[in-house]
């Protein structure tokens, strides 16, 4: 009988399928549910159970982790009558993996500790490939005991796992990741834009500077995509129009600038706008294309 804590995951998609499937091979029992009947079935091929409901899911469970598109989804998972709040025992660990704004993180624990449930938020960062591989980065808000309850169970999912404050810290933390990252793919397409039309072979121009000071995480993950124009996502456009509409709200309400992040917010929504936001978003290439004088 294993007496590692009984977990109910409720979000299964691009992140959490990989992500539960670490948990069940690391010994956990976990039971899932979602909206897509074939991912239930995945989550039921790698030895997990596949519950109907969120209430059948996390009745008996002792951490419940969510990892939803976005806060509307976070809020329709936790509250009401079928929600985890609800159903959920109290002295349950209810551990939010998706990337959300801080207010809904901080509302979501005030709510869940009138019901004896303690919450971390505790987005991600690594893609897809980070949630295969069990290498995410783990950016935790909460408090220090919830925290030391939970940090075996993120080992199992990720490699940098940090408490970076209390309740919304860590996806202040998630919102300035996305930021990076978004500038950061950016301005790798610009460079491929600029380098295919000098007539610089891409592959070895590509290479030799993820060698040096540019080089970048961005870069190896996405420098297949780029060359490839392979835009199946990984991480989508529509996720990262909603994390970049986060951080620039975020931003001003602390009084802080961010004239590039608010350019590249900008480039995102009208790759979105033009009927992109399914492509992964290392199809900012596609913009700086089409702004280069490209028919896509
Ligand atoms: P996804 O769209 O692939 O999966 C979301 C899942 O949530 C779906 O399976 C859906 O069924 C489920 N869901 C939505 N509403 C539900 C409800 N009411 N009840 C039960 N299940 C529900 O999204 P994803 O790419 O896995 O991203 C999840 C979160 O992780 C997002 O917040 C995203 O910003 C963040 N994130 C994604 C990546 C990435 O590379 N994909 C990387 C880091 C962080």
């Amino acid at each position: 009988m294993s007496t590692l804590p009984k977990v109910a995951w409720i979000g299964l998609g691009i992140m959490g399928s990989p992500m539960s499937e670490n948990l069940i091979k690391a010994g956990y029992s976990v039971t899932g549910f979602t909206l897509e009947q074939d991912k239930l079935d995945r989550l039921a091929a790698a030895g997990g159970t596949a519950a109907k409901s969120i209430a059948e899911a996390v009745g008996d469970a002792d951490v419940i982790v969510t990892m939803v598109p976005a806060s509307p989804q976070v809020e329709a998972i936790a509250y009401g009558p079928d929600g985890i709040l609800e159903n959920a025992r109290s002295g349950a660990l209810l551990i939010d993996m998706s990337s959300i704004t801080p207010q809904t993180s901080v509302d979501l624990a005030k709510a869940a500790e009138d019901k004896g449930i303690r919450v971390l938020d505790a987005p991600v960062s690594g893609g897809e490939a980070g949630a295969i591989e069990a290498v995410l980065s783990i950016m935790v808000g909460g408090e220090q005991a919830d925290f030391d309850a939970a940090k075996p169970l993120l080992d199992a999912l990720g490699k940098t796992i940090v408490l970076c404050g209390p309740h919304g810290s860590g996806q202040t933390v998630k919102a300035a990741n996305q930021l990076i990252v978004a500038v950061n793919i950016q301005a790798c397409a610009e460079a491929v834009v600029f380098l295919e039309k000098s007539g610089v072979d891409l592959t070895a121009a590509l290479d030799v500077l993820n060698g040096g000071l540019a080089g970048s995480t961005v870069l190896t993950r996405k420098k297949d995509n780029f060359l490839n124009r392979d835009f199946k996502p990984g991480f989508r456009i529509d996720l990262h129009h909603k994390d970049m509409g986060i951080v620039t709200d975020a931003a001003r309400n602390v009084g802080a600038a961010l004239p590039v992040g608010a350019v590249v917010a900008q480039l995102v929504a009208s790759l979105r706008a033009q009927g992109d936001g399914g492509l992964d978003h290392s199809a900012l290439l596609r913009s700086v294309e089409r702004l280069s004088g490209a028919q896509l």
